[in-house]
């Protein structure tokens, strides 16, 4: 017996020995993200913005229904909205000899949406992120708009109201110029200006500057980020990747291919991470796949960061109904199986990994929160495994292979329950 355990811990440590000198930055890297002690919930919510006006109704169910789940401080579910802050007005570019680029105003000129969204701000269920100052770029719209370009008939048909989201999706993109594959990025001069307006017009509507941001199709490069620092946004929202542009073909490219959450940039801008998919009207990412995405986020010590679009509360009113269940559903499920759960918005968690950690501030309504404290060793060391081990099929096999399973199983298993 003791001659099998001698075996095996001579084993264990040749092969931890090898795996340190094979992967000594990972594991470096790895072992200085953050790890979160209670489990952070955010809900991440691309496109709100100008809209029909029955989108101000559906918005206020979204975030009546947030208001009534609460995490373990009694605070309620929020959402961070990703904002578009105008439209084009095409009209007025239709009617303009130069075929300049104008705009409507989600506060003035979408007045009951945007009343919506300030309730859901004083009640605490709304918080508003920049998404872009539009969902498409505003020059390439004009200059398409007055050549008589076919996907823009749709537009000219209905100019008094037509529908961004309703644009071939190459088009949609807000710092590149789509309207010719492959795409290419604004210049530098007009990039700035773009992001100038938007930070002030974010502040005129919402009476705070925006810390953090997501490019809307998540296409952005270095400029774009060197802008969004000139602002003094201190945090970028990805799926985990940075796409630069579209290729020939329509399809993105990445760079990088992968971001982890608190990873920084040359500027110093922290990246989060959005990492559970719930967007049912899709078919996909239903209230079950994104709760199983949420259990592996918790074992890893990461915050659980819900991706959840516009479309699944403006389509049709069955779609709206049950995606708003489905929701409410997944939290409810996340805060009983789940310890200590926190709701949280993005800038929140910006601000913490920022190093402002002794108090959670929803900066949009006052409201203060106990900041959020960071893993013991003991679970630390358990979701440093777990991180490994979802990350990383090949260390995953020879942990298999080699028994290191066993001992990284019990770790795992115990410092979770710690939790
Ligand atoms: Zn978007």
């Amino acid at each position: 017996m003791l001659i099998v355990i001698l075996f095996f811990l001579c084993l264990w440590l040749t092969a931890l020995t090898v795996l340190w000198f094979w992967k000594k930055p990972l594991f470096i890297a790895t072992w200085r993200e953050p790890y979160f002690a209670e489990t952070p919930v955010l809900i991440e919510s691309d496109d709100w913005g100008p809209g029909g006006d029955y989108q101000a109704e559906r918005l206020r169910n979204l975030l009546g229904s947030l208001a009534t789940t609460r995490d373990s401080r009694g605070r309620c579910a929020v959402l961070t909205a990703d904002v578009v802050l105008a439209v084009p007005d095409v009209a007025k570019i239709q009617d303009d000899a130069d075929n300049r680029y104008f705009r409507k105003r989600l506060d003035t000129d979408f007045p009951e949406i945007f009343e919506a969204m300030r309730s859901g701000m004083t009640q605490g269920t709304f918080v508003p992120q920049l998404h872009g100052l539009e969902h498409l770029n505003g020059e390439a719209f004009a200059k398409l708009l007055g050549d008589g370009d076919s996907r823009l008939n749709d537009a000219r048909a209905h100019a008094d109201w037509w529908d961004w989201e309703s644009l071939d999706s190459p088009l949609q993109g807000h710092y590149v110029d789509g309207s010719q594959l492959p795409t290419t990025p604004i210049a530098e001069n007009k990039a700035r200006d773009i992001v100038e307006t938007a930070g002030r017009l974010f502040i005129e509507m919402f009476g705070q500057p925006t810390l953090t941001t997501v490019a809307p199709c998540y296409l952005w490069g270095d400029a774009i980020e060197a802008c969004w620092s000139e602002q003094r946004i201190t945090a970028i929202q990805t799926a985990g990747y940075r796409c630069l542009g579209r290729d020939g073909n329509g399809k993105y490219f990445a760079d990088p291919t992968l971001i982890r959450c608190g990873e920084r940039n040359r500027y110093d801008q922290v990246y989060l991470v959005r990492n559970v998919m719930f967007e049912p009207t899709d078919g996909k990412h239903t209230p079950d796949s994104a709760y199983a995405e949420a259990l592996a986020a918790h074992r890893q010590a990461l915050p659980l960061t819900i991706s959840t679009h516009k479309y699944n509360f403006t389509r049709s009113d069955t779609q709206c109904r049950d995606s708003i269940a489905g929701l409410q559903r997944l939290l409810s499920r996340i805060c009983t199986t789940l310890p200590h759960v926190r709701f949280l918005a993005s800038p929140e968690l910006a601000e913490w990994l920022n190093g402002n950690r002794n108090e959670i501030t929803n900066r949009f309504n006052g409201e203060t929160w106990q900041g959020l404290s960071q893993a013991s060793q003991y679970r630390k060391v358990g979701a440093f495994l777990y991180r490994l081990y979802y990350r990383h099929p090949k260390l995953a096999w020879i942990a298999y292979l080699s028994g290191l399973i066993f001992p990284a199983w019990f770790v795992c298993a115990t410092s979770t329950r710690d939790s």
